[in-house]
């Protein structure tokens, strides 16, 4: 099999060389064993955390994937079984029943919509508005990374819970387009563009925010809280802007409006709310074979591409969840 590893630990934005391909010799079956041929591989957020510490040197690297079984010994992975598991970077992997999922074969619902809207993208963006800031039907919402992965599935998903006003910000104008005239948001904004944050989100929503679903953190998460209503919650899912920094965010110095406005600001793991997952396929899976909800990705062709694909998803070349697409041998 072939895998990409990490060889050192970046400095700020990480580049190739930070990475390197291996070979990996795979050990013959065992009793309950199956081979593993991965389809599609997700570059996430996380993984560039991980790569400061979490993970060791030299090893393939954890991250989730769509294989299909093509050798087995295990009867609960048959061949041709559709598995998801998170063994990383890699072309081929063997695995048991205990660290795969298999997966149901919705009519008209592709494989890779399960690292999608369908995976832990999708849930994400599920619990942050129904469990962490319980959205209700009139309420105005603003998301920040609007036109990624999870903030593309949670302004689909805010509609459909009868949101108010649905805002969002992103990285270009290009992305600001397919934000209000593709996935329904009333208003976007370019937070690369213009005056600050703050500003642009003000006059995006000029009585304010009830609900903020927060991925950037930093300079957006203070425009967040000056621009929240009395009683606003924000569910604090991840903070992008901050996790190529080699200092301390500068932002947000607003936190005590979190006391004299009594908002709610709670961050979350999608990794603790597993037990969502078959509440959220039961109510996505209709909506995605009418077509009310779309699953937005953005392939990368090729395993050694995968490297490229997760830098330009830290650059902001995304639009939709970043995945990448093997060539089945
Ligand atoms: P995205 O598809 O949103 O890709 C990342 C996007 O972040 C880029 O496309 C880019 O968009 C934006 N971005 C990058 N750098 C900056 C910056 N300096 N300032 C502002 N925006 C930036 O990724 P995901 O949907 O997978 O993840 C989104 C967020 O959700 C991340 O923070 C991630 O860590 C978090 N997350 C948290 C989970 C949890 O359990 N709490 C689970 C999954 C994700 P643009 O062009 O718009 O700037």
């Amino acid at each position: 099999a072939r895998a990409i590893q990490q060889r050192r630990r970046p400095r700020g934005m990480p580049v190739p060389e930070d990475f390197a391909e291996a070979e990996l010799v795979l050990p013959a079956l065992e009793p309950g064993d199956a081979l593993v041929e991965n389809l599609w591989l997700s570059v996430d957020p996380y993984m560039r955390e991980c790569m400061d510490g979490d993970w060791e040197l030299d090893r393939p690297l954890e991250g989730r994937s769509i294989g299909l079984v093509v050798e087995t010994q295990s009867p609960e992975l048959p061949i041709g079984s559709l598995v998801f598991h998170r063994d990383g970077w890699r072309t081929h992997t063997v695995l048991t029943a205990r660290d795969a999922r298999v997966l149901p074969r919705y009519d008209g619902i592709a494989p890779q919509t399960f690292l999608g809207l369908l995976g832990g993208t999708g849930l994400t963006a599920y619990v942050a508005l129904t469990r962490i800031a319980h959205l209700r039907p009139g309420e105005t919402l603003y998301i920040s990374a609007a036109a990624g992965g999870v903030g593309s599935a949670a302004g689909q998903l805010a509609r459909l819970l009868g949101a108010g006003r649905i805002v969002g910000s992103a990285g270009s104008a290009d992305k600001v387009r397919i934000l209000t005239e593709e996935l329904g948001f009333d208003a976007a904004f370019d937070h690369r563009a213009g005056p600050s944050v703050s500003a642009q989100l003000a006059e995006a929503a000029p009585d304010g925010i009830d609900v903020c679903l927060e991925n950037v953190g930093g300079e957006h998460l203070e425009a967040a809280v000056e621009a929240m209503r009395e009683s606003g919650r924000i569910a604090w899912c991840g903070a992008i802007a901050q996790y190529n920094m080699t200092s301390a965010p500068a932002a947000p110095r607003n936190l005590f409006d979190l006391v004299a406005k009594s908002i709610r600001l709670e961050g979350f793991l999608v990794a603790n709310h597993r037990d969502a997952q078959t509440e959220w396929e039961e109510f996505l899976v209709p909506h995605l074979r009418s077509g009310r909800v779309t699953d937005r990705l953005s392939v990368t062709d090729g395993f050694e591409r995968t490297v490229d694909a997760f830098l330009g998803m830290l650059r902001g070349e995304n639009t939709g969840k970043s995945v990448v697409q093997l060539t089945p041998h």
